[in-house]
């Protein structure tokens, strides 16, 4: 599994939004963005704010960059996500948006099993998530309406609910995930035995919870 190596916060700090990339950290204190509320966080590099107006081919990179950085994809995968959402029928923007909404990792986090979508792809990773009953360890399938996502249920009864393993890695995301809203496509049974969602229908570009201008996408990878 291909990932990207380096400083974090960095990654949010050059895109001047938050990616929510570092699970409970992101809602502390601790987010650099949190202690620059009146002024926004320096972008990285030494000469920070010095760089002069971005030019409109860097808008548009900057604006795929934020989106495979969100979702976690590197970029040979987006180009195919891209191609499927060129070949369908609607806006390619918003088709592309919602593609990337469909992966089983991402919808891991929104139905808050893991705190973070890295965190999410390590537990479908190590087979500790069921679609359909049936353990499936890639992160990058594209749920569909009435799929059921569920924790493997040896890995969870009876397990300890460590920090480690995957019973309190889930439990913990529970845990911080209280008060934040299920999107609408989404939705989750709790109580007896393992924590379960299921799709209730195809996500669409409203259903994106990342501020972005898909159209410079679009523009950038037709040329
Ligand atoms: Fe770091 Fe998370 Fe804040 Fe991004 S949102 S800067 S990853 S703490």
């Amino acid at each position: 599994m291909a990932r990207t190596l380096g400083p974090v916060c960095k990654r949010c700090r050059r895109e001047g939004v938050k990616l929510f990339l570092k699970g409970s950290r992101c809602e502390s204190a601790q987010c650099p963005f949190e202690k620059t509320k009146d002024k926004k966080p320096t972008p990285p590099g030494m000469h920070g704010f010095k760089r002069g107006k971005m030019t409109e081919y860097g808008e548009q990179l900057r604006e795929k960059q934020k989106v495979k950085t969100y979702y976690g994809v590197l970029e040979s995968q987006f180009r195919k996500y891209y191609q499927a959402a060129e070949r369908s029928k609607g806006n390619t923007g918003q088709v592309l948006m919602a593609f990337l909404e469909r992966r089983l990792d991402n919808v891991v986090y929104r139905l808050g099993f893991a705190s973070s979508r890295a965190q999410a792809r390590q537990l479908i990773a190590h087979g500790h998530i069921c679609v359909n009953g049936r353990r499936l360890d890639i992160p990058s399938y594209l749920i569909r309406p009435n799929d059921v996502i569920s924790l493997k249920a040896h890995n969870y009864q009876g397990a300890k609910a460590s920090r480690q393993g995957a019973k309190g890695i889930v439990e913990f995301a529970l845990e911080q995930f209280k008060g934040r809203e299920l999107p609408e496509f989404l939705a989750r049974k709790e109580g007896e035995g393992t924590p379960t969602g299921v799709v209730v229908r195809y996500p669409s570009f409203e259903d994106v919870s990342l501020q972005v201008q898909p159209q410079l996408i679009v523009e950038l990878c037709s040329k």
